[in-house]
């Protein structure tokens, strides 16, 4: 019997909107270029500032409210997450807190955050991972008791969004700060990128300072940046994806490295510039697709929800009960097994057999060999709840291109397992 995808096209582990030759014309005024206007628009809020990554977005503001209040040094976050987050806390000088999660979901465990939170914290970030809305005023309502910020890393959930009709806001806008991911692969892309919005007009001034401070031009990265750009253009095409992301997928497997897999192997210190005029203008482009493309995720993402809840004891995570009106974008279905043993044998077969089938993160911050120099030791039986998801978790992609048929060979390893 022949492995399950061979010889077909790659699927990408995330619906990331694809990039059209258009998007690459040169901008030719200003608004054409102006990523942070034509986003705020989408977002709906006042203003939108461009930074040249979602870990920079968050560096950007921490080092804001790290001048505010100075005695505050610690940032709490979930203790399952994007290692870059770590790696921010550590660069700003700034002590990571590990919170769990609720059981089988993304939402803090608001009694632990709690415990944790006291008058050196600094900041707590709900995390809305994988486009999921988490709920945001239990672990505000922690931050504010005790004097503290909130930002929601909204990294993985540009579109995402909550409460009714007109009423309807973007996830990011209700904590202090939030900020978005513009990396490849996570929705609207221009390589590398982020967007940070902040609440408050004196708070937004502070992070623009900061921001001119700790990110400045550099034309070496942002030729870099612009050369990875044209390959993502070129390459993120059905077809284009089995040599940049299968081939070296596939290599990370062989050798047992699944933080190489999973992407989670971060370079180290990672750079804080200014985004060029090109990229963004590459950005407000596509953008125009993105309102279109995400409602399409939608409908397929609701289609196939039922099909993997369908099979006994898998569960599909869902946006928090918490939230109200809770409307998460669908880059992937996160689906968690019964248990860490039937995860990974679903894992063997799936990954690396080129139907987006992979994990959003290896496993838990504190389990990360790698990242042990910023992320505190955890004992074995702590974060029970984060640690239990990481080791049951895996994420289906939700690109256009995992045709329906494809779809259908995922279900039959997951129900057979
Ligand atoms: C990707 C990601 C980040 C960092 O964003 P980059 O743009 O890759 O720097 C932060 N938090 C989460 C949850 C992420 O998935």
């Amino acid at each position: 019997m022949s492995r399950p995808g061979r010889h077909r096209f790659e699927v990408p582990p995330t619906a990331g909107l694809p990039l059209r030759l258009a998007d690459l014309a040169w901008p030719r005024g200003a608004a054409d270029a102006d990523l942070g206007a034509a986003l705020a628009q989408f977002i709906g809020v006042e203003a939108v500032q461009i930074e040249c990554s979602g870990t920079a977005a968050l560096t950007v503001a921490l080092t804001a409210l790290q001048r505010l209040a100075p005695e505050r040094t610690e940032v709490v976050v979930p203790a399952y997450t994007c290692p870059l987050v770590a790696l921010a806390v550590a660069r700003c000088g700034l002590q990571l807190r590990l919170c769990d999660l609720m059981p089988e979901a993304l939402d803090l465990d608001t009694g632990h955050l709690a415990r944790l939170c006291h008058a050196r914290t600094l900041a707590v970030m709900p995390t809305h991972l994988g486009g999921r809305v988490v709920d945001v005023t239990g672990p505000q309502a922690c931050a504010r008791a005790v004097g503290a910020w909130t930002i929601e890393d909204a990294a993985q959930a540009l579109g995402a969004r909550t409460g009714a009709g007109a009423a309807a806001v973007s996830v990011g806008t209700r904590a202090d700060i939030g900020f978005f991911s513009l990396a490849a692969g996570k929705g609207l892309s221009i390589f590398e990128g982020g967007a940070l919005l902040v609440r408050d007009a004196a708070l937004r001034e502070a992070c623009r300072a900061a921001s001119a401070k700790v990110a400045p031009r550099h034309i070496g990265w942002e030729l870099r940046r612009s050369a990875e750009l044209l390959g993502y253009a070129l390459f993120y095409r059905r077809g284009g994806l089995g040599l940049v992301y299968g081939r070296p997928l596939r290599q990370a497997l062989r050798r047992g490295d699944l933080v190489a897999a999973a992407g989670d192997d971060f370079a180290r210190p990672y750079p804080l510039h200014r985004p060029g005029r090109w990229r963004q203008a590459v950005g407000v482009k596509a953008l125009a697709r993105l309102p279109d493309f995400l409602a399409e995720g939608n409908t397929r993402a609701a289609q196939r929800r039922v099909r993997l809840a369908g099979i006994p004891g898998l569960q599909v995570l869902t946006d928090s009960v918490a939230v109200p009106g809770a409307d998460g974008t669908w880059p992937v279905l996160m689906v968690l097994m019964p248990t860490a043993a039937q995860r990974d044998a679903a894992l063997q077969a799936l990954w690396g057999a080129g139907l987006g089938v992979s994990l959003p993160f290896v496993q838990s911050l504190p389990d990360y060999p790698q990242y042990a120099d910023v992320v505190p030791s955890a004992a074995p039986q702590t974060l029970p709840n984060a640690r239990s998801l990481a080791s049951r978790v895996l994420a289906v992609s939700n690109s256009p291109w995992l045709e329906d048929e494809r779809f259908e060979e995922i279900l039959r390893v997951l129900a057979a397992r």
